[in-house]
């Protein structure tokens, strides 16, 4: 039979067929398959005794998490002559994997939740959060309809509820979870693609796509996150940093000036992305001037609020976000502030319809009967494929409640100004870019050139005790202080004052 030829196989010749396999095939031979010892994946006591030992391991590892170096020693390449070279071809106990983790995974872990850890931003941590993961992998369920699995769907629905009531966000969004900030703004960006082509081929029928690409541009400020980039290189359209101000505040004059300039040229501006709390200083951009311009010039606002949304659950400081009732679309993560693990992104959009219309895609196998009465994620997102976030975001609100997320914010913040009152009292150094302080503290030696504070950076964290990332921004070095462990507690404020108190005083006696 040419393999050109289709041929669908009957019933009975199916029947024949696996007769004769099982009759004259030597090589099939079922007593043999069904006596196959393969190990049992889905062991209920396997589950219980290896997750026994796998949840002691993390509980060991928080107890001591503060006793270890929060950067590891170790050079690129370290695990490969660790481990060996194939996969094993003969099945391991789970006990051996466990004994083997501090050899050679634990030695190049960096720890994101020692109280030393002040790089970056916060990422979320808690049992309850962890818990929930265990259920969400035991269920194990692709939550991309609600047919798929109608509580991932539900539950997310509530819960992002709770979620905007909790910050207080207005009540025409729509909600969604994501899996990360950066995905959010790619989302909301196709989405406002497809708004602007709508709208752009009602008065001209005859243009494509394509076409329009060309004139699209997308704005943010020069403090946006990289994200905005990557967004609209995939998206395929142009972009303009706006130039912030002095303390790093994207404002309405410097926004109106860029449209006005680039409609000059023929381009056609209807995407800004403004952050709430910028990732190099914290800066919360001029929402209330930005939005005004947007909504008189037809431009889409995003705002990006991935680590300082979470501030929001307390009422002190939602002013930081006047003028939201300007906003089309508006995320945070939950994974960074919000005892949340890694990931959990959160977005509302007010019109949920240029959402579906981008990525609305209908194969037959999805589709179900409940499709107009129960939202169906999929077309709010990139994969087809979703986990069940929410049960994260359920028990962490459930654990903690909403006083004890408060807290837990304001504890951060608390911090913060320790750390600020440290600086301020000593001449050496000085607070630069001061915005709102959440849990993010920027400083530098005062008068230091660039290359001193470089310095500076680079002996703290060879030296291994505490660990902070620096950030270039208006041609001035600056290193950042982000409070982020949920362990983190005054004596480690002091500790790594201690520390960095001690490093400058060798590095200001070498020089
Ligand atoms: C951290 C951060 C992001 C990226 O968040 P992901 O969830 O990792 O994509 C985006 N924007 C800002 C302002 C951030 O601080």
């Amino acid at each position: 039979m040419s393999p050109a030829i289709t041929y669908t196989v009957t019933a009975f010749e199916h029947w024949i067929l696996s007769y004769l396999y099982v009759k004259i095939m030597p090589s099939f031979n079922r007593s043999v398959l069904l006596e196959l010892p393969i190990p049992a994946t889905m062991d209920p006591d396997q589950l219980m005794s290896c997750g026994q030992m796998m949840l002691k391991f993390v509980a060991d590892y928080w107890k001591t998490i503060e006793n270890r170096s929060v950067l590891p020693s170790i050079q690129p390449g370290y695990l490969r002559p660790l481990l060996p070279s194939h996969a094993p071809e003969k099945p391991e106990q789970f006990s051996q994997i466990i004994n083997d983790l501090e050899s050679t995974i634990m030695r190049g872990v960096t720890h994101w939740h020692s109280p030393h850890f002040y790089a970056y931003f916060p990422t979320g941590n808690s049992y309850a959060a962890v818990c929930a993961d265990i259920l969400s992998a035991g269920i194990a369920c692709i939550g991309f309809s609600w047919i798929a699995s109608p509580s991932c769907t539900e539950l997310e629905v509530i819960v992002m509820d709770w979620l905007a009531q909790a910050l207080d966000l207005p009540e025409f969004f729509l909600s969604t979870g994501n899996g990360t900030a950066s995905e959010a703004t790619l989302v909301t960006l196709l989405a406002a693609r497809s708004k602007i082509f709508c709208q752009m081929q009602k008065k001209d029928p005859n243009i494509t796509l394509g076409k329009l690409l060309d004139q699209l541009i997308v704005y943010c400020s020069d403090q946006a996150h990289s994200s905005v980039d990557k967004a609209t290189l995939i998206v395929g359209c142009k972009i303009r940093k706006i130039v912030s101000d002095d303390n790093c505040v994207m404002k309405a004059a410097q926004l109106k000036q860029a449209i006005i300039e680039d409609r000059a040229k023929n381009l056609i501006p209807f995407f800004l992305v403004a952050t709430l709390g910028t990732t190099a200083t914290c800066a919360f951009d001029d929402i209330a001037g930005l939005g005004k311009v947007c909504q008189d010039e037809n431009i889409w606002l995003h705002i990006d609020a991935a680590y300082a949304g979470s501030a929001f659950i307390c009422p002190e400081y939602r002013y930081l976000f006047d003028g939201i009732e300007y906003v089309d679309s508006f995320s945070f993560n939950p994974h960074k502030w919000m005892l949340v693990n890694f990931d959990c992104s959160a977005m509302w959009v007010k019109d949920r319809t240029y959402f579906i219309n981008a990525f609305n895609v209908d194969p037959l196998y999805l589709k179900h009967d409940y499709q107009n009465v129960a939202p169906d994620y999929r077309h709010w997102q990139i994969p087809l494929g979703r986990r069940f976030r929410s049960l994260k975001l359920w028990f962490v609100f459930r654990i903690h409640g909403i006083s004890g997320i408060r807290k837990y914010i304001r504890k951060h913040i608390e911090l913060a100004k320790l750390f600020i009152n440290y600086i301020e009292n000593d001449k050496r150094f000085e607070i630069v870019f001061p915005s709102t302080t959440l849990g993010l503290v920027c400083f530098c030696l005062k008068n230091g050139s660039n290359e001193l504070n470089e310095k500076l950076l680079k002996s703290l964290n060879e030296d291994k005790r505490i660990y902070l990332v620096p950030s270039m921004v208006k041609g001035r070095f600056i290193l950042r202080f982000a409070i982020c462990s949920y362990l983190t507690e005054v004596k480690h404020v002091d500790y790594a004052w201690t520390v960095i108190n001690e490093i400058t005083t060798k590095l200001l006696t070498k020089t």
